[in-house]
């Protein structure tokens, strides 16, 4: 395990009981001061909260597909808030570093999280994990759904998802599948299509989608499959193969691309959902604040054109929502841990 993981596990046996007696603390000082503003698309002067820079911390590396919706994402609600939204990248340990700092945060609102599938995945892929995704956040909703695409590196030679389930079969041995990190949804997909296959592979794992698509490009890795929201410009610029999209309609975004079910791998779907978290006890008023601000933000033009245009579709407005994105989280908890749980296989 490393070090980093061990010491943060260490630091928040020690600091168990802080978040409780920290949202207290906030949750006081901020009854007396906060003037409840929950109007969408209104900073006003007199506000209280936020009067200082907001940070979105991302699990993956600058770059990657959960970096480009929270860039996004970021700079729409800062313009609702009255205050910078700065993105700050936290990598390591299959993104699960991240949720375990904004946990241990302050819970007043300035420290947030964006997380995919994996709030939802960590739990039975990390036997040591420094937080509950269901009971240490406030939650403040959900944001946008991305397709995935598997993509080999331009010279491999199958070229549709028939010939690429022929040639994997027969070259297990010497292909690399790169992820970006162990818990990551990059490495889920990659389990999929290994067990679909019933084939291993050597699976080579990164600190984000960013630096697996530049080994892709660069030929060291033979396989990836990744979100349409880093994948898109690769796949347009002809700089990687395609096989197949991971979810069980063709795409907008790709309308000529088959799905990896056409294409023979029956029963394979996968979609990446994602969240914007707070530390639990962050006072009712922001996490209120701080949903309308999301809500507004999922409304601005610029970001309902980038997602677009990145292939991701802006969730549904009961899905924005706090209790959108915690009953979600627990039907995915339910859905995938047990499946992880049996499929044994461990991140740490
Ligand atoms: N796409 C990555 C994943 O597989 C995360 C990222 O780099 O944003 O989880």
């Amino acid at each position: 395990m490393p070090a980093c993981i061990a010491a943060c596990i260490a630091r928040a046996r020690t600091d168990s009981f802080r978040p409780a007696l920290r949202g207290l603390a906030a949750a006081v000082a901020l009854t007396a001061a906060l003037t409840v503003a929950v109007a969408p698309g209104k900073a006003r002067a007199a506000d209280p909260y936020p009067s200082k820079p907001i940070a979105l911390v991302v699990p993956f590396s600058a770059g990657g597909p959960t970096d480009v919706v929270a860039r996004s994402l970021g700079a729409a609600m800062s313009k609702h808030l009255g205050q910078s939204v700065v993105v700050e990248n936290k990598t390591g340990a299959g993104g699960t570093i991240a949720p375990a700092y904004v946990a241990r945060a302050d819970p007043d609102g300035y420290t947030l999280l964006i997380h995919h599938n994996g709030m939802a995945t960590a739990p039975a892929l990390y036997r040591k994990l420094s937080y509950a995704p269901l009971k240490d956040f406030e939650y403040i909703g959900q944001v946008a759904d991305v397709p995935m695409t598997l993509l080999g590196k331009k010279d491999l030679p199958p070229n549709n998802t028939a010939e690429l389930i022929d040639y994997v079969r027969k070259n297990e041995a010497k292909l690399n599948l790169a992820n970006a990190g162990l818990g990551a949804v990059s490495q889920l997909c990659g389990l999929l299509f290994e067990q679909a296959l019933q084939v291993k592979l050597n699976v080579i794992p990164f600190q984000g989608t960013a630096p697996a698509m530049t080994a892709l490009l660069g030929g060291q890795v033979d396989l990836l499959c990744d979100q349409t929201t880093a994948t898109l410009p690769q796949i347009a610029g002809n700089k990687v193969k395609l096989y197949g999209v991971t979810t069980p309609q063709r795409i907008r975004a790709l309308p000529d691309a088959p799905t990896l079910q056409e294409g023979g791998l029956k029963g394979f779907e996968m979609k990446v959902w994602h969240g914007v978290y707070a530390p639990k006890g962050t006072p009712a008023p922001v996490v209120a604040r701080l949903t309308a601000a999301l809500q507004a933000a999922l409304k601005d033009p610029a970001v309902v054109r980038k997602l677009d245009e990145l292939g991701a579709e802006i969730v549904p407005p009961a899905k924005q929502t706090p209790e959108g994105l915690q009953s979600w989280l627990k039907a995915e908890s339910d859905k995938w841990q047990p499946m992880l749980r049996k499929a044994g296989t461990f991140a740490d």
